[in-house]
């Protein structure tokens, strides 16, 4: 079966093709970096990861663009009260949302792009709609007007046409039932950052700031859009208003968009102050690959309930795995190969591609890995396995890690680094303390070049030192 995604624009499995060559031109919704993001958020964002890698898998290239909104009420509201710019406000929260990114290995998109570095193309895109007469002016704000777009509500599979009554929000996340005309573009009140344009000086509402990216990189028509189903309505639904109008083409061909993550029955939300950040899991002691996994193992499209019994269960989970690496790569065998032995690695990647394929289910394709595993496991017990055996449950471990990538304990991949690449790894108090304490030895006994390079490991794994009088203080960045 070819590989197939739930489009929930036609609410079907279709089978997917790019529409040119062999690249996939995909728009993610990224972060609003006004705090840092949390687990819930992670689940999409893991998600995409997921997807990116089985479109690999299945010989695509990829050209992927990912926004971060760096300008929005919230941030403008949390920046005063910090007495910052809204740039250096947002830029901690933008570095600290790239190092969790990389920490759950989510690979960086092919581009990343800041809404406030691309303000000129969406000044373009608000004059093309007001050239087609699809916006109109109130108190300085310039507004879409839904009416003029008969299939709104097209991907949400609602009905609005009994309620275009001419009604404007100026906020971007609105009721579900409710249709109403959006914010393009936002007027300047008090003193809030703004930018100087032909139609007033202000700044762009959140929907065109995606509309507006994702064709100037992409083209008009992307192959895949994607983001947590909290965005189908109104942020996509918008995005295909104002795109479609401009282009007159289809604006995506895939609408993909990942269920919540949940804790206790409620979706975790900033607003419910129910979440976890990932910063906190490894605070508590929990790795990243158990996060990454449980954030993977459960197919996108259903629910994902948080707990720590599921952390640990995963993190048992990915030790079962890295003991059948062990052993496979350590046990001694008798030369030779054993067919049957050998075919039923074949089949486990039959079974795991079969899985990855269906709309990426991903809990299908692990519990063809388990099976083959414990398969495998009595195979060696029987004394069943043969030398070149090893290799084709290598290429098993193999598949399942260039989707998954939990094998690799985090801490070895950084040592693997060295000190100043690659991924960071979380350092406890304790460590601090006493790094800290060998500092302060290295400096009686005059060896300053020990005494830097601390302070240089120190500031790679995110702490900051200060030599006071009274001692060293340091804190995290
Ligand atoms: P935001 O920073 O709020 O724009 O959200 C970033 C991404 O996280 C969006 O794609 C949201 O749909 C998604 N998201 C927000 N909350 C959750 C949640 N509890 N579970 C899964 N995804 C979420
Ligand atoms: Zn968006």
């Amino acid at each position: 079966m070819p590989l197939r995604f739930y489009n929930t624009l036609t609410q079907e499995l279709e089978v997917f093709h790019p529409l040119h060559d062999n690249t996939v031109r995909m728009y993610t919704c990224g972060p609003t970096v006004y705090n840092f993001v949390h687990i819930g958020n992670f689940r999409t964002f893991t998600f995409q990861d997921i997807l990116r890698r089985w479109l690999r898998y299945r010989g695509y290239q990829l050209d992927h663009v990912m926004n971060v909104t760096d300008v929005d009420d919230k941030i403008i509201v949390n920046a005063a009260k910090a007495k910052k710019s809204i740039e250096d406000y947002t830029a901690v929260f933008t570095k600290a949302f790239f190092d969790d990114a990389a920490r759950l290995r989510l690979e960086p998109p092919e581009h990343v792009a800041p809404a406030t570095k691309h303000i000129g193309v969406m000044v373009k895109a608000i004059e093309e709609l007001a050239s087609k007469g699809c916006t109109y002016t109130s108190e300085g704000s310039m507004y879409f007007r839904i009416a003029t777009f008969p299939e709104y509500g097209k991907l949400s599979h609602n009905d609005f046409s009994g309620i275009r009554s001419g009604a404007r929000v100026d906020v971007d996340e609105y009721d579900k039932a409710d249709a109403r005309d959006f914010v393009l573009w936002k007027a300047q009140k008090d003193n809030e950052p703004a930018w100087d344009t032909p139609f007033g000086s202000g700044r762009p509402g959140w929907h065109i700031e995606c509309s507006a990216m994702a064709m100037s990189y992409l083209g008009e028509t992307l192959d895949i859009h994607a983001g947590g189903v909290d965005l189908i309505f109104p942020h996509h639904e918008n995005e295909i208003a104002q795109s479609e109008s401009i282009s007159g083409k289809p604006f995506a061909r895939y609408w993909l968009h990942a269920e919540h993550l949940h804790i206790e029955s409620q979706k975790m939300s900033k607003s419910l102050g129910n979440f976890y950040t990932l910063r906190d899991l490894l605070e508590m002691g929990y790795q990243p690959e158990p996060i990454r996994y449980l954030l993977a193992s459960v197919p996108y499209r259903k629910k994902l309930n948080f707990t720590f019994e599921g952390l640990k269960a995963a993190t048992k989970t990915i030790e079962r795995l890295r003991d059948f690496e062990l052993r496979l790569t350590t046990t001694k065998l008798p030369t030779g190969t054993n067919e049957a032995v050998s075919e039923r690695s074949h089949q486990a990647i039959r079974e795991f591609e079969a899985g990855m394929d269906d709309d990426l289910n991903t809990a299908e394709a692990l519990a063809a890995i388990f099976e083959y595993v414990r398969a495998m496991n009595t195979a060696l017990d029987e004394n069943q396995f043969r030398e070149e055996n090893r290799w084709d449950a290598a290429r098993v471990l193999e598949v399942l890690d260039s989707v998954f990538d939990i094998l690799k304990p985090s801490e070895q991949t950084a040592s693997q680094n060295g000190a100043s690449g690659g991924r960071q790894v979380a350092i406890s108090d304790s460590e601090v303390e006493a790094y800290i304490e060998e500092r302060v030895q290295a400096k009686k006994s005059r060896n300053f070049a020990r005494a830097d390079e601390i302070r240089a490991v120190l500031q790679e794994k995110v702490v900051l030192l200060e030599d006071t009088k009274d001692g060293v203080r340091w804190k995290r960045k």
